[in-house]
């Protein structure tokens, strides 16, 4: 099989740079290998600045993207302004969304997801049926509509189907709730469905995602976590938990315990589980959590417009617990502004500087160098997509970074992460390869204004 090498100036592994890197992918669009020494006799790519690994974002809702911007303003009408009034605006752009709809704003978001170096999503997905809750012909319509979006981007998908059953513990669900329900078994045959169509995809996989503690039962989670784990053993598996006190108290109320506490108590929790928000924690959760290696998906920049709260990110890192980061509602695309709205923010609360850097000896501990790291690692874990590192074996998910964006002027390797970080605002993201594909070069992505006049016209439908 023939393979085709790069020179990268300077490539990120996980112990540090090495410069130049040579790194040879094949036709399947893996990492063969990777070295400091030229290779002889071979054709080779020079590429310049900084290559790192591609970054999985942990959760997303596509279509929420279109929402973004449109709810910032108070009325009389909407005396308590959190997360539930933001929902009501959420569900009556639910009530209007089409097939279409769906997939133009998804190819939006992804793209520019890919312009700033994220090489793969994991999409919880609830939008299902049509308006009133009658099923498309194929009842995966709605799945495949984001797959294609994910497909005409060249972006990486964990498509997480949502099981959503109730509107809450005892509660029926709402007229609006109705596009999202199935039953264990219609949900078991969908993921099945999905996971059989994915087969020759090598940049698709299909997980699992219980909407919530409040709106999937503990039998409902139970069944379904049997019937996927004879499925898909190695899948990943999502859930919404813990993003504001009132879930925290309704769980508690109804299930006697706090939603982690709950799972830690109650199903196999590992490093397969992604915990989306995991917002307010106790000490005996942040511990059982971080120990068995479920992933925390911080949505920093969303859960920061709603109000939820902020992540214990100081305990839990301190913890060796695993964290990720996702765009959630997409009022940002950029990893350095979700990151640093993360740092920045523990740095107002303990009014201290470099929150999780630990000091190790007289060796330099940087924070840009930290963030991203585990960010990668918690995306690679959720996602399961084989990226996250520049090794051998993984897929080749490279995301280069112009050395002389503005960003990066007087930097070298040893700051450069610090300054993606917190250095500046401008996007350094220069060139973008998915699985041995170049998607995105010199910051242009070959199908960048037909996915913008596509997403024009659906925003002019939804909000004509
Ligand atoms: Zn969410």
């Amino acid at each position: 099989m023939s393979t085709k090498t790069y020179e990268v100036e300077h490539l990120h592994q996980p112990d540090g740079w090495l410069s130049p890197g040579y790194v040879e992918v094949d036709q399947a669009g893996k990492i063969v290998s990777v070295s400091g020494d030229r290779p002889q006799g071979k054709e080779v790519e020079s590429l310049s600045g900084y290559g790192v690994p591609g970054l999985s974002n942990l959760h997303s809702h596509a279509f929420q993207r279109a929402l973004a911007g449109r709810t910032e303003f108070v009325t009389g009408a909407l005396a308590e302004d959190n997360l539930w009034t933001w929902r009501k605006e959420m569900y009556r752009m639910v009530d209007r969304l089409t097939p279409e709809d769906y997939e133009a704003i998804g190819a939006q978001v992804y793209l520019e997801m890919l312009k700033f170096g994220m090489t793969a999503v994991c999409e919880f997905h609830y939008v299902h049926h049509q308006p009133g809750g009658a099923k498309f012909a194929d009842p995966a319509e709605m799945s495949k509509r984001l797959i294609a979006a994910a497909g005409r981007t060249g972006l990486g998908m964990t498509m997480l189907p949502v099981l959503y059953a109730h509107g809450g513990i005892n509660k029926p669900v709402e007229p609006t709730q109705k596009r999202f329900v199935h039953t264990v078994d219609e949900y078991l045959a969908l993921i099945e469905n999905l996971r059989t169509g994915m087969a020759d995809n090598r940049t698709l996989n299909v997980g699992v995602a219980l909407h919530s503690l409040r709106a999937v039962t503990p039998d409902e989670v139970h069944e379904t976590l049997a019937g996927f784990n004879r499925m898909a053993p190695d899948a990943p598996i999502h859930i919404h938990v813990s993003e504001t006190t009132h879930e925290v108290e309704e769980v508690e109320a109804g299930l006697g315990a706090r939603p982690v506490q709950w799972l830690i108590d109650n199903v196999d929790l590992n490093d397969k589980w992604c915990l989306v928000h995991a917002t307010h924690l106790d000490a005996s959760e942040i511990a059982g959590s971080a120990k068995s290696g479920a992933v925390a998906g911080i949505c920093p920049l969303t859960e920061a417009t709603m109000g939820d709260g902020f992540f214990p990110l100081v305990e839990y890192h301190k913890a060796r617990g695993n964290w990720g980061i996702g765009t959630d509602s997409h009022y940002s695309t950029s990893i350095s502004e979700e990151l640093r709205i993360l740092e920045c923010g523990k740095r107002l609360e303990l009014r201290r500087r470099n929150v999780i850097a630990e000091p190790d000896g007289d060796a330099e501990v940087h924070t840009g160098r930290i963030h991203f790291d585990t960010a990668l690692k918690g995306g690679e874990l959720s996602s399961r997509q084989g990226g996250g590192a520049l090794v051998p074996g993984r897929r080749a998910d490279l995301v280069m970074l112009d050395p002389n964006a503005d960003v990066f002027l007087g930097h070298t390797s040893r700051t450069v992460l610090d300054a993606w970080m917190l250095g500046g605002t401008e996007n350094p993201v220069r060139d973008v390869m998915v699985a041995g594909n170049w998607v995105i070069r010199d910051g242009r992505h070959p199908q960048q204004d037909t996915v913008r006049q596509d997403y024009q016209a659906a925003m002019k439908r939804l909000t004509s």
